[in-house]
């Protein structure tokens, strides 16, 4: 079955995070769902963040991994992502194994790269460039770690994904107020008409 992959699941607001993203429910283990269970759903996700992200990147298309080794080095780099981040948005900042083995995968991603491969973000040339997926994620990543941007990772408390919170005073709580935040307000309703109830048949 294709996913879709519509704007709901750009909430990340960054590449790296959205690729984190392609799990869901991960701090509650028994709901955890990982998108990318069925490897056919990458390339479909890679197409999808061309368009979203072009804010992060410009005009540019993203080469997921074509062999099984480069499907676990992007899951790897996922993980990575997802454990140096979400620590952080928890204000433990960024542990030293954690970021460590982060940059150690990018390295070796990057060092993958051939030789004239541009790394900079935005591809502001005005002309369509092609990157690897993984090396966009790791480079989307480091680009976090600015303090005023770090702070500004968080956790969305319903679907506990990763989002980057661009609003000016840091007030985002939802990594979507349509989905996440409106699910949370029809919970709140449903609870204060239970108690209610109660309170009637008392
Ligand atoms: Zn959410």
């Amino acid at each position: 079955m294709n996913f879709d992959w519509n704007a709901h699941r750009f909430s990340g607001g960054v590449l790296a995070l959205d690729l984190a993203n392609t799990v869901i429910f991960r701090e509650t283990p028994e709901r955890l769902q990982d998108r990318f269970a069925d490897a056919a759903e990458v390339p479909r996700f890679a197409m999808a963040a061309a368009h979203f992200r072009q804010g992060e990147w410009g005009d540019v298309q993203f080469r997921p991994p074509v062999t099984p080794s480069g499907f676990t080095t992007l899951i790897n780099a996922r993980e990575s992502i997802n454990g140096l981040f979400r620590a952080a948005a928890k204000g433990q900042g960024l542990a030293p194994r954690t970021l460590s083995a982060f940059l150690r995968l990018g390295s070796d991603v990057v060092c993958h790269e051939p030789d004239n491969q541009k790394l900079a973000l935005p591809q502001a040339s005005g002309m369509r460039s092609e990157l690897s997926l993984t090396t966009a994620a790791f480079l989307s990543g480091i680009s976090l770690f600015e303090p005023s941007r770090l702070e500004r990772v968080k956790i969305c408390p319903n679907c506990h994904w990763l989002y980057f919170d661009e609003s000016r005073n840091r007030s985002r709580r939802w990594c979507d107020m349509r989905v996440c935040g409106n699910r949370a307000k029809a919970r709140r309703h449903y609870d204060r008409n239970g108690r209610l109830a109660e309170n009637g048949s008392a």
